[in-house]
C-alpha cells in the first residue's frame, strides 16, 4: 500500500499543488478546517519528529522555509496564520509521514487547544 503522502508525492494520489521545489511539496488538505488549509511535506520521507536526527534535520528548515513561501501564496503572512505538526498518535497524527498544517484566513483561529 505504502505512505499517502509519499504517493501525492510521486502524482499516483492526486493533489491541489500550492508550491514545489527540490525538496518539499505543498497542498490543499483534503478537509479543510479554515480557509486556508495546506499541508507541507518533505519529499523525504520521514515517519514524524521521532525519526528527526543531526542527518536529517536540515527537513525542518525546508519544511518551514516552505511554510514561508506558502503563506506568501495564499496572502496569509501579513495577518498571521497558525502552524501545527500531529506527532504520534497521542498528537492527532494520522498520515505517517512527517506534515506541517498550514492553518489561516480568519481574522482570529481561536483558542490553540479545544479541548
Ligand atoms: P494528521 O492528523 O496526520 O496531522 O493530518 C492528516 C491530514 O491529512 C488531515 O488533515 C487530512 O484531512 C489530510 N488528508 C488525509 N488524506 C488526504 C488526501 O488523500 N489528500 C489530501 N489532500 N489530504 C489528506
Ligand atoms: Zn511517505
Amino acid at each position: 500500500m505504502g505512505c499517502l503522502f509519499c504517493n501525492i508525492i510521486k502524482g499516483e494520489v492526486p493533489s491541489t499543488k500550492i508550491y514545489e521545489n527540490e525538496r518539499t511539496y505543498a497542498f490543499e488538505d483534503i478537509n479543510p478546517l479554515a480557509p486556508v488549509h495546506i499541508l507541507v511535506i518533505s519529499k523525504t520521507h520521514i515517519k514524524n519528529i521521532d525519526e528527526l536526527e543531526e542527518s536529517n534535520a536540515s527537513v525542518m528548515a525546508d519544511l518551514f522555509l516552505a511554510v514561508r513561501e506558502v503563506a506568501r501564496i495564499k496572502g496569509i503572512d501579513a495577518d498571521g496564520y497558525r502552524v501545527i505538526i500531529n506527532n504520534g498518535a497521542a498528537g492527532g497524527q494520522v498520515i505517517w509521514h512527517l506534515h506541517v498544517h498550514v492553518l489561516g484566513g480568519l481574522p482570529d483561529l481561536g483558542p490553540m487547544l479545544a479541548l
